[in-house]
């Protein structure tokens, strides 16, 4: 079901050397989804353009290929789901949909500060995962500044032990692609 992703991008694509901080083994490795199977999750971290929506694109795609059921969202347009679900009585439903996906990537985390009730619905999408299907995470903030976006340091806290059990972690640290592109462009336009 890669019906719901924003765009098809893979590893084919892809290209290591703009980005030499990330573990290209590692994420290769990744690629053929075996922490799927252990229900370990992934976090890639890093500025704005390096390339952390294309790489989860890049896994999720790899995982619907391998027959995983996932789904594909951001972290506000999850709440916002969350929260309309709630207002109109189907959150367990909903809920219950989210904990049974083999892989849930959750995009962007950070840039959007999220209420207090949204940051406890995340939160309980998280722990109610835990140890059942894989998460992928991808952040613009290190996590000392995930306090910023949730709120609340005891509900960071909580979250950050649940996701952080089991994870790989991308760190993805750069210059934007997309600014690099566009300079390309305007020497060889
Ligand atoms: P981020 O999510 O980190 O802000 P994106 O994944 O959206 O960045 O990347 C921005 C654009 O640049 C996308 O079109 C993406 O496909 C492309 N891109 C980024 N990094 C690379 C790379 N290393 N190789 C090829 N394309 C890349
Ligand atoms: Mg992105």
């Amino acid at each position: 079901r890669a019906a719901r992703f924003p765009a098809v991008k893979s590893f084919d694509t892809f290209d290591f050397t703009a980005i030499p901080g990330l573990n290209k083994m590692l994420v290769l490795e990744l690629a053929r989804c075996e922490y799927i199977l252990r229900r370990d999750n992934i976090i890639a971290l890093g500025n704005s353009g390096t390339g952390k929506t294309h790489v989860a694109l890049a896994l999720g795609l790899a995982a619907c290929q391998k027959g995983f059921t996932v789904t594909f969202t951001t972290a506000a347009s999850l709440v916002s789901q969350l929260l309309e679900a709630r207002d109109e009585r189907r959150l367990l439903k909903l809920q219950r949909d989210l904990a049974s996906v083999k892989l849930l990537i959750i995009d962007e985390l950070g840039y959007v500060p999220l209420s207090s009730t949204g940051a406890e619905l995340l939160f309980e999408t998280f722990s109610q995962r835990y140890e059942r299907g894989s998460t992928i995470v991808t952040s613009n903030l290190p996590f000392e500044d995930w306090t910023s976006v949730l709120g609340s340091e005891r509900l960071t806290g909580a979250l950050l032990d649940r996701l952080t059990h089991h994870v790989s972690i991308l760190t993805m640290n750069g210059d934007s692609y997309r600014l690099k592109q566009s300079a390309a462009r305007r020497r060889n336009p």
